[in-house]
C-alpha cells in the first residue's frame, strides 16, 4: 500500500526539558482525510510540521511522499516540500498587497512556471474554491472565510501530494469554517491526501479517521481506518 505519511518511533524534543513527540508511529494512505484532534499542547503542531518537513525528528523514521526525509539534504527538502506539500494554517498568511489571483500564483513561484501559466492555474484554483468573482480582490476587501480558500488555493494550486491544515477554521465563524471545511472535501473528493488539526468536533468527524494526541502520544484512531 502505498502511504503518503509513514512514521515509525517518531520522537521530537525541544532542549532538554520538552518532548513534545513520544514515539509516535502513523501512516497516512494515498487519498485518505484524517483529522488530528488533542487538547492544545498535546503535539499536533509539531506533528505536522515533521509530516511537512518543516521540521526533522529527534529521532525515528519519517518518510513523506515516498521520500526518506532523514536522508535528504535541507536543498532537496525545500524542493520536496515546495512542489509536493501544501499547507493551511490558522492564520491566512496572505500578502496584503497583493490580489487573490497574484497571492495564489504565488504558490507556483518554484515550480519554475511561466507568469502566464501561474495566472491561468491560479484562476482555476480560485474558480475551484469558489471565489472565481473575488480573482482581483485585495485580502482586506475579502471576508475571513474568503481569505482562508484564497489561502487554500495557494496550498492546492501546485496539486500538492499532500495537503496539511493546522486549525484552519480556528479563526472563522461556523458559516465561513463550513464553507472551508467543504473545500476541503472537495478537494479531498478529488483525490488530494488531506490532514487537518482541528478542535472542531465537527471538522473531525466528517474525515475518514481521527488521530487523537494527547501529551505527544497518538492514542487511538476511528474505527474507519484503511
Ligand atoms: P499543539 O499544537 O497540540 O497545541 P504543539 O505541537 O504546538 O502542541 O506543542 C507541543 C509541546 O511542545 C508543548 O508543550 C509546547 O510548549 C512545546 N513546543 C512546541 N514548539 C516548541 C519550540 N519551538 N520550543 C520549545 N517547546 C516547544
Ligand atoms: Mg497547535
Amino acid at each position: 500500500m502505498t502511504h503518503v505519511v509513514d512514521l515509525r518511533d517518531v520522537t521530537k524534543s525541544y532542549g532538554d526539558s520538552v518532548t513534545a513527540l513520544k514515539s509516535v508511529s502513523l501512516q497516512i494512505a494515498a487519498g485518505e482525510m484524517v483529522s488530528i484532534i488533542g487538547p492544545s499542547g498535546s503535539g499536533k503542531s509539531t506533528l505536522l510540521h515533521i509530516m511537512g518537513t518543516l521540521d526533522r525528528p529527534t529521532s525515528g523514521l519519517v518518510k513523506v511522499v515516498g521520500c526518506d526525509v532523514g536522508r535528504l539534504p535541507d536543498r532537496r527538502l525545500s524542493a520536496l516540500r515546495a512542489r509536493r506539500i501544501g499547507f493551511v494554517f490558522q492564520q491566512f498568511h496572505l500578502s496584503p498587497g497583493l490580489s487573490a489571483v497574484d497571492n495564489v500564483a504565488d504558490g507556483l513561484l518554484y515550480a519554475g512556471i511561466p507568469r502566464k501559466e501561474r495566472r491561468r492555474r491560479a484562476v482555476n484554483a480560485l474558480e475551484q474554491v469558489g471565489l472565481g468573482h473575488r480573482l482581483e480582490h485585495r485580502p482586506y476587501q475579502m471576508s475571513g472565510g474568503e481569505q482562508q480558500r484564497v489561502a487554500v488555493a495557494r496550498a492546492v494550486v501546485g496539486e500538492p501530494a499532500l495537503l496539511l491544515a493546522d486549525e484552519p477554521t480556528g479563526n472563522l465563524d461556523t458559516a465561513a469554517g463550513s464553507e472551508v471545511l467543504k473545500v476541503l472535501h472537495d478537494l479531498h473528493d478529488a483525490g488530494t491526501t488531506v490532514v487537518v488539526i482541528t478542535h472542531d468536533s465537527e471538522v473531525a468527524q466528517a474525515a475518514d479517521r481521527q488521530v487523537r494526541v494527547r501529551d505527544g502520544v497518538v492514542l487511538s484512531e476511528g474505527s474507519d481506518q484503511r
